[in-house]
């Protein structure tokens, strides 16, 4: 039984209470580990730990700073198969998933951020020969950093590594239905030599860690990844604190296909922005529009690929889809296919909880499920299911299926597949989503800002944007 433990000023160390959560594996619905339920206590010694390595952290050279984010993201790297095995076994995708996205991928957060961070430059506003203004961009302080359990690693590398690289010390919570990767990370964050108190690794519950991080008056920025009722709380909590916060929310996300798109891949393209991950990416499209005179086609086709894919052991090699993450997740999904049915919705495929043979019997498995005959304001239709759900819609214009993908409360993504140039980009500006694939979806530029619109979140990641939301800016204005 694999014990994980708090790292709070360069230490692996108990959690005050004394008392562990269950971790459970999602394969084979298993009890395999125990993680701290820390508290506020524990918190508060990592604030203490933050605020004393502050001063040399933030003085520290970047080049420095940079290197040792480097070496973090080498010995990662040196250790692909370890984080995957650790990282699938946690939440229930398969393995070679982890290798080939998450893990890599929060190798690439580091090392981005690390060289980003050399190359970041500030204004300087000329008043001829009166005065010159220039701006300095100085870390914040201490900084609270909350992840979800779909991308674990992944996510929470994505925030950390800005945080860090600006000069910040980080109070940092994974999920606690997803700890692994993260007491990894804090192993190998010792291994790395980073100076004790920089970063800060509590595990827990929501409830307690992350209510605690985002009350504590010294952590004076909060980012934040999860569901939209959870950022409503927390914005509750931090705006009148006047704390900075970065809120990335669910997404109800639409796949709009025209009848002049490349159609093999559309079709190729939507089972994978539909079912990767298990469906629990939040940037999956879970509604489906179809324009009218290729929909049947679309659809048997599509129906045909999905029925193709592999819903089994995460171990397994040829296994599309592993677990979902918990059973109350896989309870709510099967939830939302009962809904759907209530509705009036057809289910195409898929729908039901699968029991696998072998040590994966008792795992949280459910089939990719297709669903049309579903109207616009219908609960499934508005409410994110984050599973492997979709509905199929058909639409006769252009003007309908924008209204149809702007009608719910999220704005994070959205996916379009067209030849036309022209519409391609009308649509795009129409829409009201953080981000828009056109032909493509997942194709990610680390660059580029992240985020959602509406109830999908406020503030944007990636680039820049994120070093930025880590600093404070100052206008220095000298008089000649
Ligand atoms: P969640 O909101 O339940 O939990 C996210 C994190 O917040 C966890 O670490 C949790 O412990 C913590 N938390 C819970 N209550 C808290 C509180 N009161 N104060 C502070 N922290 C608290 O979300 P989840 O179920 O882990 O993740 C799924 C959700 O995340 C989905 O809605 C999905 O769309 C969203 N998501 C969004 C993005 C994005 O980039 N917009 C990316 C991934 C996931």
């Amino acid at each position: 039984m694999q014990t994980l433990l708090n790292y709070i000023n360069g230490n692996l160390t108990e959690p005050a209470s004394g008392t562990y959560i269950d971790n459970v594996e999602p394969a084979t619905g298993q009890v395999y580990g125990r993680i701290p339920d820390s508290d506020a206590s524990d918190v508060e010694r990592a604030v203490e730990a933050a605020r004393n390595a502050f001063p040399t952290w933030s003085a520290m050279r970047t080049e420095d700073r940079s290197e040792l984010m480097m070496k973090l993201s080498t010995l990662i790297e040196q250790r692909m198969e370890p984080f995957a095995q650790a990282e699938s076994r946690d939440n229930g995708k398969p393995v070679w998933l982890a290798r080939t996205v998450d893990i890599p991928r929060a190798v690439s957060n580091f090392r981005f951020y690390a060289t980003a961070a050399l190359h970041q430059s500030t204004a300087a506003h000329s008043m001829g020969s009166t005065a010159i203004n220039y701006t300095l961009r100085q870390p914040i302080g201490i900084v609270g950093c909350i992840s979800p359990w779909n991308l674990p690693l992944y996510l929470f590398s994505w925030k950390i590594a800005p945080a860090l690289a600006s000069g910040n010390c980080v109070i940092a919570k994974p999920s606690e239905i997803t700890p692994a990767t993260a007491f990894m990370l804090s192993e190998l964050a010792i291994e790395a030599g980073f100076p004790p108190g920089v970063l800060n690794i509590i595990h827990g519950y929501g409830h307690k860690v992350g209510k605690a991080i985002v009350e504590h008056p010294e952590i004076k920025a909060v980012s934040f990844t999860g569901g939209t009722r959870t950022g409503e709380e927390i914005a509750r909590t931090a705006a009148p604190m006047f704390k900075k916060l970065s809120l990335e929310l669910g997404g109800k996300n639409p796949n709009i296909i025209f009848a002049d798109c490349d159609f093999e891949k559309a079709v190729k393209t939507s089972v994978l922005s539909s079912f990767s991950n298990q469906g629990e990416i939040c940037l999956c499209g879970s509604r489906m529009f179809i324009e009218r005179p290729i929909y049947e086609r679309f659809k048997e086709a599509f129906v045909e690929e999905v029925r193709k894919l592999k819903t089994g052991d995460p171990n397994e090699e040829h296994n599309r889809m592993g677990a979902l993450v918990s059973e109350t997740h896989m309870e709510k999904v099967l939830s939302y296919i009962e809904l759907a049915k209530t509705e009036g919705g057809t289910v195409l495929c898929g729908g039901e909880r699968i029991r696998p043979e072998g040590r994966c019997k008792d795992g949280f498995f459910v089939t990719p499920t297709v669903i049309e005959g579903l109207g616009q304001d219908c609960r499934t239709n508005q409410e994110e299911i984050f599973g492997p759900v979709v509905t199929l819609q058909p639409f006769d214009n252009e003007e309908e299926v924008v209204a149809y993908a702007n009608s719910t409360r999220y704005g994070l993504a959205a996916t379009v597949w067209t030849q036309h140039l022209t519409r391609a980009h009308r649509v795009a500006a129409a829409l009201h989503s953080g981000i828009v694939w056109v032909n493509c979806w997942l194709l990610r530029d680390l660059r580029t800002p992240f985020g959602g619109m509406k109830d999908s979140g406020v503030g944007r990641e990636g680039g820049f944007e994120a070093l930025e939301f880590f600093t404070e800016e100052k206008n220095v204005c000298i008089k000649l």
